[in-house]
Formats: structure tokens, C-alpha cells, sequence
């Protein structure tokens, strides 16, 4: 088959999306040109408008097109409460799965060494610079539970004793190696109520 000229462009291109192989991008280029070109238009209209717009909230880290996301600036959030999160996908997880009513702060990543990932590009002097204002009682660690979710959970952990923060980790549930976007919600509610302070 060719992967010539515009088409085949689309094809290539359609490739980016996760879990997408050569031969679904290639059913849904010839779905998007020849039966709906409008809905083509719009998706490409939106990515574009959200690639330009999304940025990151200026107290959570989650995306978000204002300067404030929606859970931190809705007044009826309590700010005492943070759960700590490694992507901004876990935060519609966790807030859909659970009765959480408070804030949350995240990491976009984990702590990796190796990968030159440290505390810096996790944004924790950020969420130190929040704990020194002493308005925040409870930090729930909702990081993964891979050896490096667990590390980095640990080391939050150490920060959060530094400024006299409770700190507690999600627990029953979640199986080791599982990342949360897994997990059935019942699951994730369990693990959630069943946090322990670490
Ligand atoms: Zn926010």
C-alpha cells in the first residue's frame, strides 16, 4: 500500500494516538474523508483550540484553559484536604470513583532517577510553598503503587512530616503494580476510605 501524499500523511499522523497500529489509523482516515468529513473538521478544529489553550493550573498542576481549574477554584472544595496525584487523567478518576470533596496537586510523573526525573520537574516546591502557609491538614498519597509511586509517595511523605502535615497513603485495593486508571471504581473508593497515615 502506499503511504503517499496527504493520505497517507493522515495515516502516519493518526498513529500518535495511543493504542492506534497502521491498520486502525488507516480505517479511520478513509471513515473521517468519506463519511465524516464534519465531525473530521470539528475533532481537528478542537485539537488545535486545545493544544493553543490547555495549559497548566496554577495550583494544582492538572490542565486546565483558565488560570485556576475548576475543582480549585470552586469555593465549596475544601483546600485543607490535598490528594496527590500522578496525572491529570487519576483526578477525573479519583473525583468520579470517590466521595472526595477536597483539592488536589499533581505530579505529572513520578520520581525516577534514572529518567532524570527529581523533585523539581514533579513540581514540589510548589506544593511545599503550600504547606508552609500551614492551611494544609491532610495530604492523601494517590500515587501509584509501582516501586516508583511508592517511593514517591514516601518522599512526600518526609515532606509533609517536615511541616507537620498528616500524610496518608491509599491502601487495600489497589494490586501492587496497578496504576489507578485500571482500577474499577468500587476498588478505587475501597482503597481510598481505607488510607492509612504512612
Ligand atoms: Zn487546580
Amino acid at each position: 500500500m502506499h503511504k503517499k501524499g496527504l493520505l497517507g500523511q493522515l495515516i502516519q499522523n493518526l498513529c500518535c494516538l495511543p493504542g492506534v497500529g497502521p491498520k486502525t489509523a488507516q480505517r479511520m482516515a478513509f471513515y473521517l474523508l468519506q463519511r465524516d468529513r464534519n465531525g473530521a473538521r470539528n475533532l481537528a478544529e478542537t485539537v488545535l483550540q486545545a493544544i493553543d489553550k490547555i495549559g497548566h493550573c496554577e495550583q494544582c498542576r492538572t490542565l486546565t484553559e483558565y488560570p485556576f481549574c475548576e475543582i480549585c477554584a470552586d469555593s465549596s472544595r475544601d483546600d485543607s484536604l490535598i490528594c496527590i496525584v500522578e496525572s491529570p487523567a487519576d483526578v477525573w478518576i479519583v473525583d468520579q470513583a470517590t466521595q472526595f470533596k477536597g483539592c488536589y496537586f499533581v505530579l505529572h510523573g513520578r520520581l525516577s532517577p534514572l529518567d532524570g526525573i527529581g523533585p523539581d520537574e514533579l513540581g514540589l516546591d510548589l506544593l511545599e510553598q503550600r504547606l508552609a502557609t500551614g492551611s494544609v491538614k491532610e495530604l492523601i498519597l494517590a500515587t501509584n503503587s509501582t516501586v516508583e509511586g511508592e517511593a514517591t509517595a514516601y518522599f512526600i511523605g518526609e515532606i509533609a512530616k517536615k511541616y507537620q502535615v498528616q500524610a496518608s497513603r491509599i491502601a487495600h485495593g489497589v494490586p501492587m503494580g496497578g496504576e489507578l486508571e485500571f482500577i474499577d471504581s468500587g476498588t478505587l473508593s475501597h482503597a481510598f476510605k481505607g488510607r492509612k497515615e504512612i
